[in-house]
């Protein structure tokens, strides 16, 4: 049998730290940066990444102050600056001003090499492309000035706006750990040299080789801060989905403190606070109702976008919104605890998460820029060699070209970009993935395994029929018996016969020795009788003679209702049935999965007949019925045997186990029940089309990377062969470093907005 890896199990984070890092601008960046941190002592793995600039680290012991400034101190020895964040959300407005920030700075700079490289590109390339300008330029000012004022406007290029490049690229060549900086410093400050050379020493230089390419280093520049200011902005775009989580919580809070309301900085309420909701206002911590009633809409947290009716002593979340009356709310979690910092955590988490298909990517990245480096000086040397005059020229040219082209940051940006944008806009639809490489996992599933009861049905199984058989009972008595003891069930078929005794106004004795028998029923002693309630398999295992009610029990199962049986002193007294209605959502959310070519399967502990009756009309594919609790696992086992990965859907309450043994476990949330620790995806709202919509973004979020990751590939086995001038002996083609330089930036802008795409990703929707 092929068992595909568990998730890890989620790290507490008492033994993980996260960075921040500045600085790094490629995938080779990220490699040095993670070399440093894994080798701090006491850290046990590092993962860092290119898109959210944030390195976690997971530690062999609890984090403390050392370590801390151990890893901060390798990440700095290794080139970059790090600093630590806190993981609840309240970095985010600061990481976003700071993405702002770096664009406008980027976006300065780039006007300032824009307007000194116009003049420089004017002169030189206009003297060659404009009939006449040449030797206009040569009459009036003369060649060796127009040459002059290039060199001192290059210069100011170079040494301005794009001293970024010299001062992290060139560092990083004597640590012999070369970059995408080093890359550019060595493509435009080799063409730079060669030019004063040209201007102020020509001497040097063998015959027939005296040209000046300032335009070329200047315009290198001037294209790759472009491309980096495009992907600052496009990058900044791809947080959106927590920044907009974030402004969901109110800033502030009113506080009612010794009777008197004051306006209080949310960061200072604590648990046992009592605040003041207004309308209009959204419920700025979590906390229970205390005074007051009121609609309060929830559609963040689930989707739903009627207000639910909140009274006395209910939950409220933080974030929600209070919509006509005021009321009075006991915060219970605040800070980093609400519900909505942990699903900022979550969504953080699965946006910062490396999937295995990273590790491809890291190999060939780790290797790049070196080999980049040798085939750059293969080039030169060869063209120094067999070129054509003036050799010289030719030979720096094309190893120039060859080292702007091949800047790996499309390679860096590709998959982070798309984890980032795709887990933000599942988040957007409701869909939590809690541990980022389901994502991956996801694209793979072939089989969805259901639980019955709270998942594909309402959960709140009602009382039907009640049949009594013994003439010696009468009917009130039987139902208070049966509810006196479900009293103490937890089972929702507890609650329906609970709920039936209340309506007929019956008085409830006291149950004594009570027992539940998991998947079978429960017993107790009331009022002095034996009373026994519960399925088939329950009377079974206590000698309990079914005689003739199969025709009746057989009609109830049909129609999918579940029927149980009452036994009273050891003799059957009554049948009942209970019927638990299936989520409107549900039988058009299968068909969706069923359009997306997955294969349906019901899990529960229900009789076979129920079961192939509710899952016939969901239009479910397979039924395992008749499963204990404990044995759900097994039954997942089997479906897996066949060699089909699997995904397990749950409530998560009491579907833990099966929820970790699938492939990927599926948590239907309950509002703030998202920290459903055993799932590895949780949905916000019980609509079964998250379901769909999770498969669906991860499919389209696995095509993008691979569409992001063949391009960055295949842009550089096209065109490094070019730039090198492979292509010049058969066609005479060349690639100009700064056609070079244009395309590298274009690359990575390409590759983010490939990923920004993913933004316009339209939910799952039932076809005709
Ligand atoms: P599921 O989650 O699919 O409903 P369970 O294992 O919880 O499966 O329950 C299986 C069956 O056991 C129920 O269909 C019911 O017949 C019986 N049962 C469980 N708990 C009770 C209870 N408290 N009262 C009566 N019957 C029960
Ligand atoms: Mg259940």
């Amino acid at each position: 049998m092929t068992q595909s890896p568990k998730p890890a199990a989620p790290v507490s984070p008492a033994d993980r730290l996260d960075l921040a890092i500045d600085g790094m601008t490629c995938a080779s960046c990220v490699l040095r940066v993670e070399k440093a941190l894994a080798s701090v002592p006491g850290v046990k793995a590092a993962s860092v990444n290119l898109a959210t600039s944030r390195a976690r680290l997971t530690l062999n012991d609890t984090a403390n102050a050392k370590i801390e400034s151990a890893a901060i101190e390798a990440v700095r020895r290794a080139g970059y600056e790090a600093h630590c964040v806190k993981q609840d959300g309240s970095e985010q407005p600061k990481i976003d001003e700071n993405r702002a920030q770096e664009a406008a700075k980027l976006q300065r700079s780039l006007i300032a090499a824009l307007l000194l490289t116009a003049p420089v590109f004017i002169l030189e390339m206009g003297a060659h492309l404009v009939p006449g300008m040449h030797h206009w330029i040569a009459t009036s000012i003369g060649t060796q000035r127009s040459w002059l004022l290039q060199a001192a406007l290059s210069t100011a290029v170079l040494a301005g706006p794009g001293r970024v490049f010299f001062a992290k690229g060139i560092p990083a060549l004597w640590r012999r750990a070369p970059e995408m900086n080093s890359l550019v410093a060595l493509g435009a400050g080799s063409a730079w040299i060669y030019s004063m050379v040209a201007t102020f020493a020509p001497a040097w230089l063998p015959p027939g080789t005296r040209n000046v390419y300032f335009e070329a280093a200047s315009v290198i520049v001037t294209l790759i801060l472009f491309g980096r200011m495009l992907e600052a902005r496009a990058k900044g775009r791809t947080g959106a989905a927590i920044s907009q989580l974030l402004k969901l919580q109110p800033r502030d809070a009113r506080l009612l403190r010794d009777g008197q309301a004051v306006d209080v900085a949310i960061e200072t309420v604590l648990p046992g606070d009592i605040l003041i909701i207004r309308p209009g206002e959204r419920v700025p911590v979590d906390g229970v109702i205390t005074e007051g009633e009121a609609y309060v809409d929830e559609s963040m947290i689930s989707g739903e976008p009627i207000p639910v009716t909140k009274r006395r002593g209910d939950p409220v979340v933080g974030g929600t919104l209070n919509t006509t009356t005021g009321f009075t709310v006991k915060a219970t979690h605040t800070g980093g605890d609400t519900a909505l910092a942990r699903i900022v955590r979550m969504v953080q988490d699965a946006q910062g998460a490396k999937l295995p298909i990273q590790a491809l990517v890291d190999r060939v990245t780790a290797v790049f820029v070196p080999v980049v480096l040798a085939i750059s000086a293969l080039t030169f040397a060869v063209w120094l060699w067999l070129g054509p005059s003036p050799s010289l020229a030719y030979a720096l040219v094309n190893a120039v070209a060859v080292m702007i082209i091949a800047c790996p940051c499309a390679m860096g940006l590709a998959t982070p970009t798309s984890i980032m944008v795709g887990t933000g806009r599942a988040a957007e639809l409701g869909v939590l993935f809690r541990q980022g490489d389901s994502l991956q996992r996801l694209r793979g599933i072939q089989t969805i395994a259901f639980d019955k009861t709270g998942t594909l049905t309402l959960g709140k199984p009602v009382l039907t029929d009640l049949l009594v058989l013994d003439d010696a009972y009468d009917r009130s008595s039987l139902l208070s018996w049966a509810a006196a003891m479900q009293m103490q069930s937890e089972h929702p078929i507890a609650r329906a016969i609970l709920d039936a005794a209340m309506q007929e106004g019956l008085a409830l004795a006291a149950a004594r020795e009570f027992v539940s028998v998991n998947g079978a029923g429960v017993s107790a002693i009331v009022q002095g009788r034996a009373v026994l309630c519960g399925n088939l398999r329950l009377m079974q295992s206590r000698n309990i003679a079914i005689t003739h009610e199969d025709s009746r029990v057989g009609a109830w199962a049909d129609e999918g209702k579940t029927p149980l049986y009452l036994a009273v002193d050891g003799r059957l007294a009554a049948i009942m049935a209970v019927s638990d209605p299936i989520k409107p959502s549900a039988v058009s959310a299968i068909r969706v999965l069923h359009q997306l070519g997955l294969q349906t399967v019901m899990i529960t502990g229900d009789n076979a007949r129920t079961a192939r009756t509710v899952a016939s009309q969901l239009g479910i594919d397979d039924v395992r019925a008749g499963v204990l609790p404990e044995g759900k696992v097994e039954a997942l086992q089997g479906l897996r045997a066949t060699g089909k990965s699997l995904a397990f859907v749950g409530d998560g309450i009491n579907d833990a186990p099966a929820l970790a043994a699938a492939d990927v476990g599926i948590a239907i949330g309950t509002g703030t029940d998202v920290a459903i620790e055993s799932a590895s995806v949780v949905l916000m709202s019980d609509d079964l089309h998250g379901v769909a919509n999770a498969i669906g973004i991860s499919r389209a979020t696995m095509r993008n990377i691979r569409e992001n990751l063949f391009w960055a590939f295949a842009y550089n086995a096209a065109l490094v062969p070019l730039a090198a001038g492979a292509f010049y002996p058969p066609f005479g083609l060349l690639l100009s470093p700064m056609f070079a330089a244009g395309a590298m930036a274009f690359s990575s802008v390409f590759v983010v907005l490939n990923a920004l795409r993913i933004k316009r990703y339209q939910p799952e929707a039932a076809a005709g």
